[in-house]
């Protein structure tokens, strides 16, 4: 059974398919990653060797960033590109409803609080219109995420957060590859100038793996030049400090962590960042045949793009994620546990993305959030459902998805 995040905590019982168990997310590796992570493994280095700058210039090329920063996750790229934005104690981020954890728990871990907008009810994303409504002194970041794999309106979001002294911190976890036009120019995610500091996530889920792994890409190099400190204790070395103190000299003026990433790891990840293309197609090739096979099912809602995405972005084209389709599971008469349950008896793993993150006990207790704060978020979560997509996937498995799921949901 292949591991993903939520098998490692549970693993199923394979159900009563004769046929291999299809999760919804997991890695596609082949022998060039092997092989590349072996040349790692009997290199000199095994980490902050030669592979780490080499993964990092070629993220940066692939993305269209000036500066890519990797680390050893995604949520270590959140948090310090929080540090190297300067966010700690007193100030407010914001971030959307609909996201993963860490995208709000990264303003945690600085002593900021975070607060939560709500979403579009075509893109499932930070929603720029709520946002407007959220922005006043004191915040000074906003956390936006591209869900799924489809680009949030970065565009009005950015116009909206600077317009308050904010920065804009895009969590493309779910975006590397995704890309839309702005003005005259086609620009992906982690390559334009709406976003401050754009984080990425290698979890074997993601789109590319490196094992554990994360980046932060950003065209400012001073705050590129903090990533790297945040990465590292905080510690300085240079010729200006050894002249004056002595060789072994190193000093430290910022409380950082260890968020280094090995060689190993950046070798897997620049082995599979040469299949990035395929492994996106592939994606939107399983994307289009659920698409077409869901049409006609009165009980599916198939993802949609935004049109548009507001005055500035169009061309919108996501590199796809996750596969979310929406089902009114009181109107079908079957809870989401039933159908999920009976999915995986046929052998198709699912999951749910996301429960709005302020429901969670954290947040309820530290900030008193509590239902109905953000609607939209949570009649999307009530519905939501994650089919597998993942580029190892073959056109048998995705007939068995479709045809579990005509089945069950009609
Ligand atoms: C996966 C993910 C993260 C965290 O990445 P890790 O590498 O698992 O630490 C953060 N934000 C979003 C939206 C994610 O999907």
């Amino acid at each position: 059974m292949s591991p993903t995040r939520e098998m490692n905590a549970k693993t199923p019982s394979p159900g009563s398919s004769d046929e291999p168990f299809i999760p919804y997310g997991r890695q596609s590796l082949d022998e060039s990653d092997i092989t590349a992570v072996a040349e790692a493994l009997r290199s000199e280095f095994l980490t902050s060797g030669p592979r780490v700058p080499d993964f990092e210039e070629a993220l940066a090329a692939y993305c269209g960033a000036t500066y890519a920063v990797a680390v050893s996750s995604g949520t270590a790229a959140l948090h310090v590109a929080m540090l190297a934005a300067g966010i700690g104690e007193g100030d407010r981020v914001l971030t959307s409803a609909n996201t993963f954890l860490a995208s709000a728990n990264c303003a945690e871990f600085t002593g900021a609080s975070v607060d939560f907008v709500d979403i579009d009810p075509v893109s499932h994303n930070l929603c720029p219109d709520a946002l407007a409504g959220c922005l006043q002194p004191g915040v000074k970041a906003v956390v936006a995420v591209d869900f799924a794999g489809q680009p949030c309106d970065v565009v009005r979001i950015a116009e909206a957060a600077r317009r308050q002294g904010a920065l804009v911190i895009e969590d493309g976890c779910h975006a590397i590859g995704s890309s839309f036009r702005a003005g005259d120019k086609t620009v992906r995610v982690g390559g334009h100038p709406w976003a401050d500091l754009t984080t990425l996530s290698f979890h074997p889920v993601k789109t590319l793996t490196s094992g554990e792994g994360g980046a932060v890409l950003t065209d400012d190099g001073g705050l590129a030049g903090r990533c790297r400190l945040f990465r590292n204790h905080g510690m300085v070395r240079n010729d200006r400090i050894s002249e004056a103190q002595g060789p072994w000299f190193y000093e430290m003026s910022e409380l950082g962590f260890n968020y280094r990433i090995t060689d190993i790891h950046c070798a897997l990840g620049r082995s599979q960042l040469n299949k990035i293309d395929a492994f996106i197609g592939r994606r939107q090739a399983i994307v289009d045949a659920y698409n077409a096979a869901f049409s006609g099912c009165t009980n599916v809602r198939t993802p949609s793009v935004a049109a548009g995405g507001g005055h500035s972005m169009h061309s919108i084209s996501p590199a796809w994620h996750l596969y979310v389709v929406e089902i009114d599971f009181q109107h079908l008469g079957k809870s989401r546990a039933r159908v999920m349950e009976e999915l995986r008896h046929r052998g198709v793993g699912t999951q749910v993305h996301y429960i709005p993150v302020y429901l969670q006990p954290y947040y309820r207790m530290k900030y008193g959030y509590g239902p109905g704060k953000c609607p939209v978020a949570e009649s999307y979560y009530a519905q939501a459902l994650s089919l597998p997509l993942f580029p190892a996937m073959d056109d048998h498995s995705v007939s068995r998805v479709i045809a579990a799921v005509k089945e069950i949901v009609g």
